[in-house]
């Protein structure tokens, strides 16, 4: 029997706002623990929260770029549990009125596009950090994080594969980080991922049981532990057993999956509308002005790519997939009119140096003007394309432009006919034996002495013109 998998997302984006969603406190990373609190995110009696506007603002952003249905009026509503991280003993969240719904995105897999469905966005509060002592049996909580602003985006159960999977999670990244709301950190948790997936005989209408995936913090364990479960579930059905619902730890030094916690159901949190907060009532004035000030989305920016600089698609997927890449390439391909030599050196030598240094394309050592300067330099003539490399190399290293490189090191390519034709002709006279043999018919020696005579300079000769002048040399 065959299986498809169905899978839906539900990533929390942490916003970057510089105050909490309730208070005053501030949200940034790495302060001395429970020194960004106040009675409010702390949950004193008799404090009340005050809603961040520009967390609404952000949201906003998000629910316009996904095009969801936005509610002129939402509501927030507690969510109760107890757990030592969760001082008021309740998240505030939004349930039965969130604040956007019936959006999408848009991705690309196998070379097609996919339309996958955002169920809903809605706006909750973080809850705070627990650590735990590896020596000693305590625990030690953290508040900091308590009531930062997060967006909950939960997608359609629309994906179909581990790896669409992985595309949606990147393209909603990158969505997030075009739009200056949330850095995208899944390592340091800014950005988390519960991916929830079940299987059902291909051809099937009706959805399996679920599992909830939890405890995954790069796109790779995503894709790893949705395989996994994903084959879990089919040898559970084929030995006769079934899927329960509930949900479960992904252990990335084990590789697998193992149950945490039967799956906890709605009225289990007993959800009912905030008393203290306000419904929260949106305009179109607030939405026209949102929507006008949103930048270039990466879908429209990967199509005008492909229309502007004629690139091909997955050049264009690949330059856009980052705000700062996108704008690195096109800072070049003002400077140096040939887009596609430049997405190359983009996409091979340079995003190769930076992964090598684990660097970002904003602490680039090389600067976009000096690599349009290199591209500049092979065009007309001055380097080759294999000086290039080891001039690139040099500017990574060193961080001067091309051209002081270039003349520093005497590196400019021999173009004068005088004197590659005398090299040849030196090169020719020390080989007569590959001479002969070549006259007598194995040509495949050219190569030999076109290694030659770049030997002699350097690898400073103009290939094109030793070329030339060593087929005519040669002729008998
Ligand atoms: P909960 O809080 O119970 O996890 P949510 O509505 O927040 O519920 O999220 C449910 C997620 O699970 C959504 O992303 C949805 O697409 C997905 N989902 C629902 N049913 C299935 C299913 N049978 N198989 C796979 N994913 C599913
Ligand atoms: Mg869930
Ligand atoms: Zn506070």
């Amino acid at each position: 029997m065959e299986f498809e998998p169905v899978i839906g997302l539900e990533v929390h984006a942490q916003l970057k706002t510089k105050t909490k969603i309730f208070c005053s406190c501030s949200t940034s990373f790495g302060a001395p623990p429970n020194t960004h609190t106040c009675p409010v995110c702390l949950g004193m009696p008799g404090v009340l929260p005050v809603l961040n506007k520009r967390v609404v603002e952000y949201t906003l952003r998000m629910a316009i770029a996904t095009d969801c249905k936005i509610a002129r009026e939402s509501r927030f509503a507690r969510k109760n549990y107890f757990y030592p991280d969760l001082p008021k003993g309740y998240q505030i969240s939004q349930y039965e009125l969130p604040i956007a719904q019936h959006g999408h995105i848009d991705i690309e897999i196998n070379d097609s596009n996919q339309r996958i469905g955002i169920t809903r966005i809605h706006m909750e509060e973080d809850a705070g950090k627990l650590g735990h002592d590896p020596d000693r049996p305590i625990s030690m909580i953290d508040f900091n994080r308590t009531g930062v602003p997060l967006i909950e985006i939960v997608s359609e159960p629309d994906i179909r594969s581990p790896d669409a999977a992985g595309a949606y999670l990147r393209q909603l990244r990158s969505i997030v980080r075009y739009l200056g709301i949330c850095d995208g950190n899944l390592e340091e948790g800014s950005f988390r991922c519960d991916a929830n997936v079940s299987i059902r005989p291909k051809g099937a209408e009706a959805f399996g049981t679920r599992t909830e995936l939890k405890n995954l913090n790069s796109f790779k364990h995503v894709q790893k532990a949705l395989q996994y479960e994903i084959n879990r579930q089919k040898e559970t059905i084929l030995d006769g057993g079934h899927i329960v619902q509930e949900t479960r730890l992904w252990d990335p030094t084990k590789n697998k999956t193992t149950s945490m916690r039967g799956k906890e159901e709605a009225h289990d949190y007993r959800y009912f509308p905030d008393p203290d907060l306000l419904p929260l009532v949106i305009d179109d004035q607030w939405i026209g002005a949102v929507k006008k000030n949103l930048p270039e989305l990466p879908d429209q920016k990967r199509r005008r790519f492909m229309k502007q600089y004629g690139l091909p698609s997955y050049d264009a997927q690949l330059l856009t997939s980052d705000r700062e890449l996108a704008d690195y390439f096109e800072d070049c391909a003002r400077r140096f009119a040939k887009p596609k030599p430049v997405s190359n050196w983009i996409m091979g030598p340079l995003l190769g140096l930076l992964n090598a240094q684990d660097k970002t394309i904003d602490a680039s050592p090389i600067s976009a003007p000096d690599l349009a300067q290199l591209l500049e330099l092979i065009e007309n003539g001055t380097i080759s394309g294999k000086i290039a490399k080891s001039v690139f190399d040099e500017m990574a290293q060193t961080g001067k432009p091309p051209q002081t490189i270039v003349e520093q090191k005497g590196l400019v390519q021999i173009a004068d006919t005088g004197a590659i034709d005398e090299i040849v002709s030196q090169v020719i006279s020390n080989c007569p034996k590959e001479v002969e043999a070549y006259q007598n018919g194995k040509t495949k020696l050219l190569g030999f002495f076109v290694g030659q005579v770049m030997k002699k300079t350097r690898g400073k000769a103009n290939p094109k013109l030793v070329n030339e002048i060593l087929e005519k040399k040669l002729e008998r």
